[in-house]
């Protein structure tokens, strides 16, 4: 048996021509979503990913609005960026591109982002909304596999989820997105003893560990739908994922790929609340009748 792909950049393509019927839709109401984006220093990887997530706004039609910072910038000037981001009627998600300089308290910042345009989803209130069931911005990551598992036709309620990795914006989320949607979820971390003993039991086995190579055939249960979300540079320069994609397709059911899987879809799910952002903002300002931002200069 050799496993189905599941493709993320075939769906982000589709995803994204959709969203240009919902920028089209705004524009009628004279509001192009925005989203303002915060890179702090001079981080290569950093500034790839962002390069991406300004591209994808040109794509699908959406502002966006670079702020590129230098990295000795200190904590106060960037919750002064962030205030003044917060009151412009123009931006509708707000992305502080991770991780930030040492001198930074990282969560101080996350939290100064208003709820309302925190399209990362980081903010507290968020993650808060996550453990309920009911967030107003799931994490783009977490968001992008769920979609990718329900338009794949894949069934989650009642199966044996395995995510390994418990961060904060990858691991942790999608376990309480599964839960939500009636997974028995297992969460792994690097301290869990005997993974494969775990992995196994998988009917949905989601790797985001930053290990390469870490999940072998033998981890994997036969007809196990397997997303890879690991994104790993090789010396060689190669891109690869989490799991040997080679030596798992032919026990898998389902699989992601790296690159073209997962990665693709981060981006779109970015899109996505930003749009949902600028839609939500345009309901309220209907409510009261007038811009609920006031403007402010950028
Ligand atoms: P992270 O913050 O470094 O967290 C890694 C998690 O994996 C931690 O919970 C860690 O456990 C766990 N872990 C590490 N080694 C392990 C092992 N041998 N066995 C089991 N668990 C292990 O990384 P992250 O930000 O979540 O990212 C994870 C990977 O996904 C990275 O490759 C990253 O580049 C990629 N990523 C991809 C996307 C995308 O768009 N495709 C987005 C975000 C991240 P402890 O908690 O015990 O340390």
């Amino acid at each position: 048996m050799s496993a189905q792909i599941i493709d993320g950049k075939a769906l982000s393509r589709h995803l994204r021509t959709r969203f240009r019927e919902r920028v089209g839709a705004l524009a009628a109401h004279g509001v192009q979503p925005g989203l303002a984006v915060i890179l702090v220093g001079d981080n290569p990887a950093s500034r790839l990913y962002v390069a991406n997530k300004v591209k994808a706004c040109e794509e699908c039609g959406v502002a966006s609005f670079l702020h590129a910072c230098p990295a000795d910038i200190t904590e106060a000037a960037l919750l002064g960026l962030i205030a003044r981001l917060n009151a412009a009627h123009t931006v509708h998600g707000i992305l502080l591109q991770l991780p930030l300089p040492p001198h930074i308290d990282m969560r101080r910042v996350l939290e100064a982002i208003a709820v309302e345009k925190d399209v990362d989803g980081f903010h507290l209130y968020n993650v808060g909304g996550l453990v309920v069931g009911n967030t107003i911005f799931p994490p783009c990551t977490p968001y992008g596999v769920q979609l990718l598992l329900e338009t794949t036709g894949i069934e989650v309620a009642g199966k044996n989820v395995v995510v390994v990795g418990a961060s904060n914006i990858v691991g942790k989320p999608m376990a309480l997105m599964l839960l939500h949607k009636e997974a028995t979820v297992t969460v792994c971390h690097a301290r869990t003893r005997d993974l494969a003993q775990h992995t196994i039991l998988a009917d949905i086995l989601i790797v985001a560990a930053g290990k390469p190579g870490l999940i072998v055939a033998q981890m994997v249960k036969h007809g196990a739908v397997v997303i890879d979300v690991g994104i790993n540079r090789l010396p060689d320069g190669r891109i690869v994922g989490d799991v040997d994609f080679d030596g798992v397709r032919d026990k898998a059911s389902w699989i992601s790929p790296v690159p073209g899987g997962v990665g693709p879809m981060t981006v779109t799910m970015l899109i996505e609340n930003t749009l949902r952002s600028a839609e939500r903002c345009l309901e309220r300002d209907a409510e009261v009748g007038h811009p609920v931002w006031d403007a402010a200069v950028l």
